[in-house]
């Protein structure tokens, strides 16, 4: 397999060689091995990149949504003629089983460059207001910043509506998984995206992040990440009176009510615990469980769980991969150390290797049971294949599922499952989060998605992700 070696930056329509010779590299989550190389960028080269950024607005704002919605959609059939290419690095990078990083780190990123094209047009439908027409325009420079989980979908989620509303942009992929940002360029130019539009440094997050939150000529910050880093780019963007998008972490309850299919539940948690191995900002971390049903609802658990094949990410059969770093597989174990030492009941999994694997960033699936509100596995994101399960007392209804449901900082999803579909509706409504599906409703690619609370704020994904990237005026007449 060869390697992925770069040594430049995309600016002003060119790949400009960095100036620093400092390289980040990138590594293969199942062998630990090196597979590519970054540059390391430099505030500098944030400047030079927001310039061109500047110069290329006046005359890209000012394209019409079609012209830039069709551009798009050359885009998004290039980048499906790419899969098994970007399909390969993504499941190398992060860890995805290959046929999981076709649909999801391909396929799903090529949905979200090509549906700018259906709804573009109507982000700028002019609205009156008596003697007010309501305008849009494009807010103008904007700074992308992406994390390695969904490596191309995080980095499209903000450039496609970034560029279908008319902004142009200085982008950082996450230095953990940055490969396939450079095929999204060549892809994009290729399609016809004139030079200054898009351009990309490399890079990490103090250097090159920070170089883009506090640079005076960028109007607006998109950020998906850790509400760690979020909580730093809101205050470092409050100095300019930035606008800023965050899409953070989350902490997700899946609510079973006393009416629910066990089988039903048994599947999303497998779902939940092989996507990505856990590494979904909107994974469904917590199961909160009628006590009457717990036994049933813990056995279903453990025999679906016990059919998930982890391994080689390359393998056809493999449904869960490693983790993507060591930085985060010793996270997951500590906390998976942690939930043990705080009293959680371990029904499968621990912090040891899987078995069969001595090398890789591998984690056992792993479920906690009996795991109350005060505990660290409870509140904190963990990302990685742990569940815990939080029951709940019949006699306190519906409320209390609700009550232990909303208890975390975060609101990003959220599931419900029962027969009574009125009732685990009602439920939905109720639970504070941007997203919750009711009986495994199925992953809409064009529905808004983003977070109450401290999952963030704005939302990314159809129509209304445009929106996030437009001014309004009003003109009096
Ligand atoms: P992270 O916060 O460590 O990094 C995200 C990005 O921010 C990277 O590009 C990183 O280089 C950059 N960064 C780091 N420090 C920075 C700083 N001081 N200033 C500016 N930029 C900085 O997150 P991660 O580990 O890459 O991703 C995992 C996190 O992302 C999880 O918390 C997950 O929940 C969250 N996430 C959220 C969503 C969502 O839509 N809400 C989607 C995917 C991931």
């Amino acid at each position: 397999m060869s390697d992925y070696n770069f040594d430049v930056h995309h600016i002003n329509g060119a790949w400009v060689q960095a100036e620093s010779s400092e390289r980040i590299e990138v590594i293969d989550a199942a062998t630990e091995e090196v597979i590519g190389r970054i540059p390391a960028g430099t505030a500098k080269e944030v400047d030079t990149a927001v310039k061109a950024a500047r110069a290329a607005f006046d005359s890209w704002s000012t394209t019409t949504p079609e012209f830039r919605g069709n551009l798009l959609k050359a885009a998004s059939e290039a980048i499906l003629a790419r899969t098994e290419e970007l399909a390969v690095i993504q499941s190398r990078e992060v860890g995805t089983p290959l046929a999981l990083s076709r649909a999801m780190h391909v396929g799903l990123p090529s949905v979200t460059v090509g549906s700018q094209n259906d709804f573009v047009g109507h982000a700028f439908d002019p609205e009156i207001i008596g003697n007010a027409t309501i305008v849009k325009e494009a807010i103008g420079v904007v700074g992308l910043i992406a994390p390695w989980n969904f490596p191309l979908q995080q980095v499209v989620a903000k450039v496609a509506p970034a560029l279908a509303a008319g902004c142009t942009i200085v982008l950082k992929p996450s230095e953990f998984a940055p490969l396939t940002t450079y095929a999204l360029i060549e892809i994009l130019e290729a399609a016809g995206l004139p030079a200054g539009v898009l351009n990309v440094v490399f890079g990490d997050g103090p250097t090159v992040g920070e170089a883009i939150v506090t640079h005076p000529d960028i109007d607006m910050v998109s950020f998906t990440g850790s509400t760690a880093v979020g909580k730093r780019i809101c205050a470092l963007a409050a100095d300019k009176v930035k606008r800023v998008a965050l899409e953070l972490g989350g902490k997700s309850p899946l609510v079973v009510l006393p009416d629910a299919d066990v089988n039903m539940v048994a599947q999303r948690v497998v779902g939940a615990i092989t996507l990505n191995s856990g590494q979904a900002c909107s994974a469904l971390t917590r199961i909160v469980v009628p006590q009457s049903r717990l036994a049933e609802v813990e056995s279903a658990i453990l025999a679906a769980v016990a059919t998930i094949k982890v391994g080689d990410p390359m393998s056809e059969d493999t449904a869960m991969g490693p983790l993507v770093s060591e930085r985060q597989l010793g996270r997951v174990r500590a906390l998976i150390d942690k939930g043990i030492a705080e009293g959680a009941r371990l029904l499968t999994g621990g912090s040891g290797l899987p078995e069969g694997l001595t090398k890789g960033y591998y984690v056992q699936p792993t479920v906690f049971s009996d795991v109350t509100i005060d505990m660290t596995i409870a509140q904190e994101e963990i990302f990685g294949p742990v569940m815990s399960i939080q029951p709940y007392d019949d006699a306190l209804g519906d409320d209390e599922a609700v009550r232990i449901a909303n208890a975390t900082v975060y609101g990003l999803a959220a599931a419900v499952m029962g027969a009574d579909v009125a009732r685990a509706n009602a439920v939905a409504r109720r639970i504070r989060a941007g997203q919750v599906e009711v009986n495994a409703g199925a992953f809409n690619p064009i529905a808004p998605f983003g977070g109450y609370k401290q999952s963030g704020h704005g939302r990314e994904l159809g129509r209304h992700a445009v929106e996030e990237y437009l001014e309004m005026k009003a003109l009096l007449n």
